[in-house]
């Protein structure tokens, strides 16, 4: 039987629930409101491995492709255990207001494989992403569709779409994923972008709020790429890392945890347990602890209607995809918390990801302080776009965001018309 929370917990209906309202408030034509929330294309893989102990597994994965409208769709390639159609599906819609938030000329996907990739060497790895890249090797190309990294993925396996690709249609052919290892095509700044583009946003938030970096008490959730670069890069600008939230253990420290030393630690002992620059605590509780910015920067559903009441942030910055359920949303509000929504919050990363597209297309690569300004650029254009439509509608700033990119997305297939 399906609850009211397993509804409230599937990303699909939590997409859903926004894009509906959204849609409604932009008054959007029933007729593409049904193109809009269906996505161009769905593909489902059946990935066969030789594993290292002999045998043949079969692994499933998929590739949704949303939208191409505005142009080739992008969006990242997860690998974990519990990855599903509708995870995939709601990901990629994600990935369309994502981009088109921070007007940049891509559509939206996403793609996952169920695999444990924690549990595998890196050869079967190897093997798998081969074997999945080779089964998508029509639908994805630099003007089609350019996967990314996204959870449990990384700049290698990057570099083994690339060339697979490559050995397919007989070039190489650096354009058809971002995410690369710099010496084959990455961009500079591409790993720290999604971190970097957090604390863009929340600069943004605390100058409107009347905060300054130095009073501002900071929690993350998450230390993988996304929490890692953002608690460093926010650590190094003067805000007070108070808390960091992980799976092998959470740290609190009231007068500001050293993050660049905690980085270091973890590199060389595997581990964040017994860092001696703060104390140990409990994950759930250090989600509802007072600060001035919470950032969930780790998976989807952590903020619910089962502890939204409890939380104690002024400005939700949320660096994972989809950390806040649709109904928790509510509660945010009636408490006045300010949210950066995760498809304005942690777009820095696809749009580093468009700067890599555009060098490798150019030949030509960009200083890294070029990338971080550009990207500069883009975040506070996006985040005062997004503050601004929702203080013209008096909206949230999520539903702000949905109508913003909504409304750009469709501006585009009305000028473009529907091809029958
Ligand atoms: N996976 C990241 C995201 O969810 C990056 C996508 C990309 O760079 O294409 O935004």
């Amino acid at each position: 039987m399906t609850t009211t929370l397993d509804l409230e917990l599937n990303p699909k209906e939590a997409a859903a629930a926004r894009f509906d309202m959204a849609a409604k408030k932009l008054n959007l034509d029933e007729g593409l409101m049904k193109v809009l929330r269906t996505p161009n294309r769905e593909i489902t893989v059946y990935i066969p491995v030789a594993m290292d102990n002999g045998k043949l597994e079969v692994f499933t994965g998929y590739r949704v492709q949303h939208s191409i409208a505005r142009g080739p769709a992008k969006g990242g390639i997860r690998y974990a255990p519990d990855v599903t159609l509708d995870e995939v599906r709601a990901l990629a819609a994600w990935m369309t207001w994502k981009c088109a938030v921070v007007n940049i000329p891509f559509g939206g996907a996403k793609g996952g494989v169920i695999c444990d990739p924690h549990k595998m060497s890196s050869g079967e790895l190897e093997r798998m992403t081969r074997r999945y890249t080779a089964e998508l090797v029509e639908f994805i190309g630099p003007e089609k569709d350019v996967p990314a990294p996204d959870v449990n993925t990384n700049e290698q396996i990057m570099a083994w779409m690339m060339d697979t690709y490559s050995m397919h249609v007989r070039q190489t052919v650096t354009a058809v994923v971002t995410g690369k290892p710099i010496n084959i095509g990455g961009s500079r700044g591409r790993r720290e972008a999604t971190g970097r583009g957090v604390m863009i946003v929340c600069d943004e938030a605390i100058q409107k709020l009347g905060l300054s970096r130095e009073s501002t008490r900071v929690i993350v959730q998450g230390f993988g790429n996304v929490g890692s670069n953002a608690a460093i890069l926010m650590h190094e600008a003067g805000y007070k890392v108070i808390g960091i939230i992980e799976v092998d253990g959470s740290l609190y420290n009231k007068n500001g945890i050293d993050v660049k030393a905690l980085a270091e630690y973890r590199a060389k002992n595997k581990t964040m347990q017994k860092f001696p620059g703060a104390e140990a605590a409990d994950p759930a509780e250090l989600l509802v602890t007072d600060c001035d910015i919470l950032i969930p920067a780790a998976t989807e559903n952590q903020i619910t209607s089962k502890n939204a009441d409890r939380v104690k942030c002024k400005i939700l910055a949320e660096g994972a995809n989809g950390p806040t359920t649709a109904v928790a949303d509510d509660i945010l509000a009636d408490k006045n918390v300010f949210v950066i929504p995760d498809i304005l919050a942690n777009a820095g990363g696809v749009t580093t990801s468009y700067f890599e597209w555009v060098q490798d297309r150019q030949g030509y690569f960009w200083k890294e302080s070029v990338v971080n300004e550009q990207l500069g650029d883009i975040m506070k254009t996006a985040f005062r776009d997004v503050v601004q439509y929702a203080e013209t509608h008096r909206v949230n700033n999520r539903i702000a965001s949905y109508m913003l990119a909504i409304d750009r997305v469709a501006y585009t297939i009305r000028q473009r018309g529907i091809y029958a």
